[in-house]
Formats: C-alpha cells, structure tokens, sequence
C-alpha cells in the first residue's frame, strides 16, 4: 500500500491528506500544534504532534521510507526550507514542497526537494485554462507543457473515425475516451439521457454530434486544436 507523510496540517496538508486517504494510501500526518492534529486523527492513519525542525523527533517517527514526503508549510519559510533539511539528512526520497514564491522554490530545489507547488499560481492557471475556451470541460496539468482535457468534438472531426482523421499523426495528441450521451427510455418508459465512457476507443470508433473527447498531448497542440475548433465556430 502507497505510504506517505504529510507536514503541517494547514487547508493544503490536511486536503492532501484527506485525498490520499480516500484514495487508499497511508498517510502519517504530522503538525507541531496538538489542535490540527486531532482534526486529523479520525482519518489518518498515524497523526503525529511534533516540531518538524526537530531532527530527533523527525526520525523517530518513520517517514524514512514513504513513497513521498509532502511538506506543506508554506508561509514560514524558515520552518520550510529547515525541515528540507532535515528530510534529505535523514534519507526520504521524494520530497514535494508547498511554498509561497519563486525564491523559496528555488531554495527548496537547490537543496533537492524535487516538486514544489504555488497553489494560488496552480490553481490560478487551471481555472483561467477552463475559463478561455467555453469548449472544455475539464482541464488536467500533467506536467509544465503538457495537459489532459475534456472538449466538445470540434465540428470538423464529427461522422469520422479517428483512423480517417489521423489524430496522432495531424493533431500531435491522443484521444484516450469518448464520451457520448444518448437518449433512451428507462424502466418507467421516461426519457433519459444515458451517458457513455469509451476508454481507449479504438481507431474504427467514430465522433458524433454532441460528444465529448479526452484529449492528451502538448499544450501547444491541445491549444491549436481548440482554436481551429472555435474559429470554424465563429464563422459558421
Ligand atoms: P494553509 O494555507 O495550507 O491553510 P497555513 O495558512 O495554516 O496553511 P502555513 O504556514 O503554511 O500556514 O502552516 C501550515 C501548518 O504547518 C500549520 O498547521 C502549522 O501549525 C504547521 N507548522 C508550522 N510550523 C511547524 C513546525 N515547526 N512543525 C510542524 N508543523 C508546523
């Protein structure tokens, strides 16, 4: 089972905390306030009270060997880059670090913390991505260039299959599901709207009026294809 370490039980810690959990994984959760931690004790698995510039009490509490440690104080910063520190001495391996500017990342990288996360600058980003384009429904950083979005089929893409239309080859991305809404009658003869999740379609599988695709790839091409999709649009 996935095992992890979450410091500072603030908004972020306990989020991640929370989602690793419902996700099945382990979780330690670690804060030097008593109050936080037993916000926490219903539904981690080991809530810990501890001073994480503490290096003793650090390694008392085993988080040597979790698939990752997720620092989440961000505001102190002193505290932040200190507690670094102290988990690459003691030998944990992943390290994803909140921090609160360009600076303290760059600290923390220097120092070997391999992932750190602005909220406000992440979140910000996703949500101006799902705001420019009324075409796409959900929107997935998956790394700095790339991303994984969910858009109505462009109008030029509907009644063909994605074999015709080369998307790997044309598009530079990939389609992973196509979903579909059809109308249909349930038991109570009411009509409803059924929803459809073709994963993995295959190339025979064709885009219908009124579906909606997951696409992965570079951002720059995910952003061309939506352009081209709301230019056609317009000049309908
Ligand atoms: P958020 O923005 O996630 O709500 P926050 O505003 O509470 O966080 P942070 O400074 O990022 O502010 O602190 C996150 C948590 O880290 C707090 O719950 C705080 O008690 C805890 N914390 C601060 N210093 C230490 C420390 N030395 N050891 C352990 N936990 C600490």
């Amino acid at each position: 089972m996935a095992q992890f370490a979450v410091i500072g039980l603030g908004r972020f810690g306990v989020t991640v905390a929370e989602t690793l959990t419902q996700k099945g994984a382990e979780v330690i959760a670690i804060d030097n306030d008593e109050k936080k931690v037993e916000e926490v004790r219903s539904f981690v698995t080991n809530p810990i009270c501890l001073d994480s510039t503490d290096e003793q009490a650090l390694k008392a509490a085993n988080i040597n060997n979790v698939d990752a440690v997720i620092l989440a104080i961000g505001e102190n910063k002193e505290v932040s880059i200190l507690t670094a520190a102290i988990l690459r001495k003691i030998g944990v391996g992943r390290i994803i670090a909140k921090v609160d500017s360009v600076l303290h990342a760059r600290i923390l990288k220097i120092m070997g913390v391999q992932k750190t996360i602005f909220p406000e600058q992440y979140v910000g980003r996703e949500i101006a991505n799902l705001l420019v384009s009324q075409h796409i429904f959900t929107y997935m950083e998956i790394s700095k260039d790339h991303s994984l979005v969910e858009i109505t089929v462009p109008t030029f893409f509907l009644g063909k299959s994605l074999k015709e239309l080369e998307i790997r080859n044309i598009y530079n991305i990939g389609i992973i599901a196509i979903k579909s809404s059809k109308p249909t009658v349930d038991e109570d003869g009411n009509n409803i709207v059924k929803e459809e999740t073709n994963v993995i379609p295959s190339a025979d599988d064709v885009l219908n009026e009124g579906d909606k695709i997951l696409v992965v790839g570079k951002k720059v091409d995910i952003d061309k294809l939506i352009k081209m999709s709301e230019k056609k649009i317009r000049k309908k």
